[in-house]
């Protein structure tokens, strides 16, 4: 289902070619299994609307990714420092930890993966609302954890102000 006419749309210079076709996530993020073929979807990077579209088909796959965890507790909540030596320091407040470390343990995990295919349905509104407007109609986005490029939207009239949100898109 993709098109050539999508891709035409997405050499637009405010996103990468693929956030017009397609997108991919696993099952580490919140609300992974929600998006569903035919859903409408709003695509969009934080910032502003990149566009809007409908997914047209989802394909589930499984693959490996690293999970990275604290040397000394094994948890996952730490973060990065921009400018800090070591590098990481842990957050896991549950078991009272603050270590310090340069280097996490890795270890590969199975992940179920997600592509949502949207080429087809795809409609470029790039700057066309900004992510305080979005915010307020649409439902929770997917990808706290995903690539940060952009988030995608399911289902928008499934929460918050359902009417708001479905005119919002039908709009366009
Ligand atoms: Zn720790």
């Amino acid at each position: 289902m993709l098109t050539t006419d999508a891709r035409v749309h997405g050499g637009n210079d405010g996103y990468d070619d693929e956030t017009a076709v397609s997108h991919t996530w696993d099952n580490t993020v919140p609300h992974h299994a929600e998006p569903r073929q035919g859903d409408q979807i709003v695509l969009w990077d934080k910032e502003r609307l990149l566009g809007v579209s409908a997914i047209s088909q989802i394909q589930k796959g499984s693959a490996e990714k690293d999970r990275h965890r604290c040397p000394k507790c094994g948890g996952t909540k730490f973060k990065a420092r921009a400018t800090k030596h070591p590098r990481y320091r842990c957050g896991n407040g549950n078991r009272d930890c603050r270590e310090q470390f340069q280097r996490p343990d890795t270890e590969p995990i199975p992940v179920t993966t997600y592509q949502a295919d949207y080429a087809a349905y795809w409609v470029d509104l790039l700057d066309r609302a900004t992510g305080s407007e979005l915010r307020a109609i649409c439902a929770s986005p997917l990808s706290q954890h995903s690539p940060p490029l952009f988030e995608i939207s399911a289902r928008p009239s499934r929460r918050r102000t359902p009417a708001r949100a479905r005119a919002f898109v039908e709009a366009f």
